[in-house]
């Protein structure tokens, strides 16, 4: 097994630290208090040093997120840090646990943030599913506000609706102004022009519980961690056919192998592994022989895929590449917010076209079409979503075109009756349950 970090999520990779007076004993709010110590420009020039990038799945630079922001003297209007808790990507449930686990580890990065673009006003934007989670952060918020620990600055915590389009950022902002959670176009960016049209630095939930990690270390040192283009540490939620399925901490740069087989105890049943999904279900996915590629940024990409949001899906060879890529894109067609005509369009077509391979009713000039109308997808949407389902989809045939061409030419799925999706990106008992009230109300 890889060597653990010293330094994680203090209690995600073991108990909780979901007390107040615990997380003071174990050495909480010292990052806080180091941070108020120094200018808000050193902080954020400390976060650059660190080399942190946005864990949300677009890996941006967070220090230099940060330094988009302008000062409160370059433009007179409030500043907003907004975190992004709406966690929906297929694949990936690290957020909730550190939010159980470590609510104070992840409220001091967010004063820390705060502090850092000098704003006095923070919202936490947390997935509407997520009730547990809510009354945690709630309450762990009047335990800080007892304490006093929060000075100036208020916290809001804003319930989502349910819709996987508002863990994109400016959906998320349109939907935390009251309106419907749609994209917006950029420019303007955030940084300018967010919420409410002012400064708005926009951070997801792990990215700002490893501002509380950067400086508690210090940037030099969380540097040392991981590898270059990738310092840190990542949560890697592993899922579907594992025999540990969970959250851990490790480094960048671990194998995919380490974490399947070492940490997560391989594939149930000494059955063969088929594929792994690297970065949750928007990823392109990757082949058995491909499990020796380091789980950072340069090595996903050159390997023709992407860390995304670190939600790792094993897959054994039960599975159906036809049937992933229908539940896949059923996934996409069914929360696209309908503004742009490809992706609107486009994941509805993709479905049909999936179905009808499985059902064994298609020809060659199928799986063709299949094909074009991902790249008539690929770079012509307003967001990602539209292209997560076109990057998924066309990567199930590159990587498995055999499997399609069987399908197609014996008018019949190949694995048949003992084809398995059972806990591969499945939706989750909570997603389900709301849906069943949404559709009863
Ligand atoms: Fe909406 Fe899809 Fe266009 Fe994104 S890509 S704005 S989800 S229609």
């Amino acid at each position: 097994m890889p060597a653990r970090p010293e330094v994680v999520f203090a209690g995600t990779n073991g108990g909780a630290l979901d007390r107040v007076e615990d997380y003071e004993a174990a050495g909480g709010f010292r990052a806080l208090a180091k941070a108020r110590a120094m200018a808000p420009d050193d902080v954020i020039a400390e976060l650059e040093v660190s080399g942190l990038r946005g864990r949300g799945g677009a890996f941006f630079p967070t220090g230099r997120k940060w330094a988009f922001v302008p000062k409160p003297e370059q433009l007179a209007k409030p500043h907003y840090l907004v975190v992004n808790a709406d966690e929906s990507e297929p694949g990936t449930f690290k957020d909730r646990e550190i939010i159980l686990r470590v609510p104070f580890r992840f409220l001091e990065g967010c004063l820390i943030a705060a502090y850092a673009i000098q704003s006095q006003h923070v919202f936490v934007y947390i997935r509407g599913e997520y009730e547990r989670e809510f009354e945690v952060l709630r309450d762990a918020l009047e335990a800080m506000r007892k304490r006093d620990l929060l000075g100036e600055i208020t916290v809001v915590l804003h319930r989502g609706a349910g819709a996987y389009i508002c863990g994109e950022e400016t959906a998320l902002l349109e939907s935390l102004e009251g309106r419907r959670g749609q994209p917006r176009t950029k420019p303007p960016f955030p940084a300018i022009a967010g919420l409410y049209a002012a400064p708005t630095a926009v951070n997801n939930v792990e990215s700002i519980t490893t501002v509380t990690s950067v400086l508690e270390l210090g940037a030099a040192e969380y540097a040392t961690l991981g590898v270059e283009n990738s310092t840190g540490t990542r949560v890697f939620s592993l899922s579907g056919d594992v025999v540990t399925p969970g959250n851990y901490e490790l480094p960048h740069g671990i194998t995919l192998r380490e974490l399947i087989y070492d940490v997560g105890g391989g594939v149930p049943g000494g059955r063969d592994l088929k594929a792994i999904i690297p970065g949750g279900s928007s990823t392109a996915i990757l082949t058995a022989s491909e499990i020796d590629t380091p789980l950072d940024f340069d090595s996903l990409v050159k390997a023709g895929s992407s860390i995304g949001s670190a939600g790792v899906v094993v897959i054994d060879d039960r599975c159906c590449m036809v049937q992933l890529g229908i539940r896949v894109s059923q996934f996409y067609e069914h929360e696209s917010c309908g503004k742009c005509t490809p992706c609107r369009v486009g994941t509805r077509w993709l479905t049909q076209i999936l179905q009808k391979i499985e059902d064994g009713r298609s020809s060659q000039a199928d799986l063709d079409l299949l094909l074009s109308v991902c790249d008539r997808i690929l770079g012509k949407c307003l967001c990602p979503l539209g292209d997560s389902d076109a990057i998924a989809v066309a990567s199930y045939v590159d990587r498995f075109r055999d499997e399609f061409q069987a399908h197609i030419e014996t008018g019949r799925c190949p694995l048949g009756g003992d084809s398995s999706l059972e806990g591969i990106l499945a939706p989750s008992a909570q997603h389900e349950r709301h849906l069943h009230e949404v559709v009863h109300a």
